[in-house]
């Protein structure tokens, strides 16, 4: 059996970001991931400057297809709001790839099926692999969180998305960002993100048990979105695929002995704008520094809005979760009885 340190389950934006704080601080750190990379993930990949920052990346060390967008176009039943910003987009085929070999991480291509805590305070993982941290970033259905943490805590259903998407090579004109909300009584939103070199990202996203309630499927809303882009844009998109993820509960345990979530294993995407890979970098970061350091690992400071936590936050949560997975403050509760 191997023995090493730290074990992280997945090479995504998490897996990727915890590697290579580990490696920096000289821990023995192996990566294990199912696909080989570079491999396709589903995302829309737009990145907000704190994902640059957090990464310390300069746009011009990335080798790969970058795109900044000027404006922000937000459609609310009809009427568009355009917010002057900077904001970026990437593909995550090459993004991901590039963030994990740049970690200096060991990366070993293996699916994670069984995970055991063993008597020392030690993870044994398909008798092959052992650890004494392990960190989940397995996405979704990530094992460690599925071994680990699942049983006693179950996910909030409340809190699950629905999403389709596609990517493609397009001749696109229109070089912004557009975000359509609750179109057709949607309780979420769909979008249009242009990428370097020709290539286009659209989608849709909706809140799973809210979609279920209302005898709806997001493939219906599909169609809609697919009518919009033919008639503002004249792009016919093909067939999409879906994915779904969480947003974030604030109640769910992220550790539990030395085993630690982070990212989509943990449901950490935003509640307003539903945006994973900031929060998938800074928790992997965070997992790392409690590791090295012998801290407590704390979601401080890891963005659970996107769109500043303000009041049209709160409105945009609200719409897409009525609040679930929200802690509500115990001297709160008192001073209400
Ligand atoms: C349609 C869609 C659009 C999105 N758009 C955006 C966006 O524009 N911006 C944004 O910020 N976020 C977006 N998100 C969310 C974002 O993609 C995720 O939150 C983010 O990828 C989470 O990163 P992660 O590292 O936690 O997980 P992932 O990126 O999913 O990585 C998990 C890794 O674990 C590996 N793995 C899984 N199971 C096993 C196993 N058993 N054994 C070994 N390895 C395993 C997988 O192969 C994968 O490489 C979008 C999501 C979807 C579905």
């Amino acid at each position: 059996m191997r023995s090493v340190d730290v074990v992280v389950v997945g090479g995504g934006p998490a897996g990727a970001a915890a590697a290579e704080r580990l490696k920096v601080a000289g821990a023995d750190v192996l990566v294990l991931d199912k696909e080989r990379f570079p491999r396709h993930k589903l995302c829309a990949g737009w990145i907000t400057p704190q994902v640059l920052e957090d990464l310390q990346l300069e746009v011009s060390a990335y080798p790969h297809g970058f795109l900044s967008f000027r404006r922000l176009h937000f459609h609310v039943k009809g009427p568009r709001l355009a917010v002057p910003c900077v904001q970026h987009s990437i593909r995550r085929f090459e993004f991901d790839a590039w963030l994990l070999e740049r970690s200096g991480a060991e990366v070993v291509q293996h699916t994670v099926r069984e995970i055991r805590a063993d008597s020392g305070d030690h993870y044994e993982i398909d008798g092959i692999f052992r650890c004494r941290h392990l960190i989940g970033a397995g996405g979704t259905s990530c094992p460690v969180r599925r071994s680990l943490f699942g049983a006693a805590h179950p996910r909030t259903r409340t809190l699950q998305t629905a999403t389709l998407e596609l990517e493609f090579p397009c001749d696109w004109r229109d070089g912004d960002c557009h975000l359509w909300f609750f179109e057709h009584g949607l309780p979420g939103y769909s979008w249009y993100v242009p990428k370097a070199a020709g290539w286009l990202n659209v989608g849709i996203g909706g809140m799973a048990s809210r979609l279920k309630q209302r005898g709806e499927s997001i493939r219906e809303h599909w169609s809609h979105l697919a009518e919009k882009l033919q008639r503002q844009f004249g792009i016919k998109p093909g067939e999409p695929t879906g994915y779904s993820y969480y947003v974030r509960d604030f109640g769910a345990p992220v550790r539990i002995g030395n085993a630690y979530l982070t990212g989509d294993s943990a449901g950490l995407s935003t509640r307003d704008l539903c945006e994973g890979i900031g929060p998938a970098i800074s928790s992997g970061q965070q997992a790392a520094h409690a590791i090295v350091t012998g801290n407590e690992y704390t979601l401080e400071g890891v963005a659970d809005a996107s769109l500043g936590g303000g009041l049209i936050s709160r409105c945009v949560d609200w719409a897409f979760t009525r609040g679930a997975g929200r802690v509500i403050q115990p001297q709160l509760v008192a001073r209400s009885r």
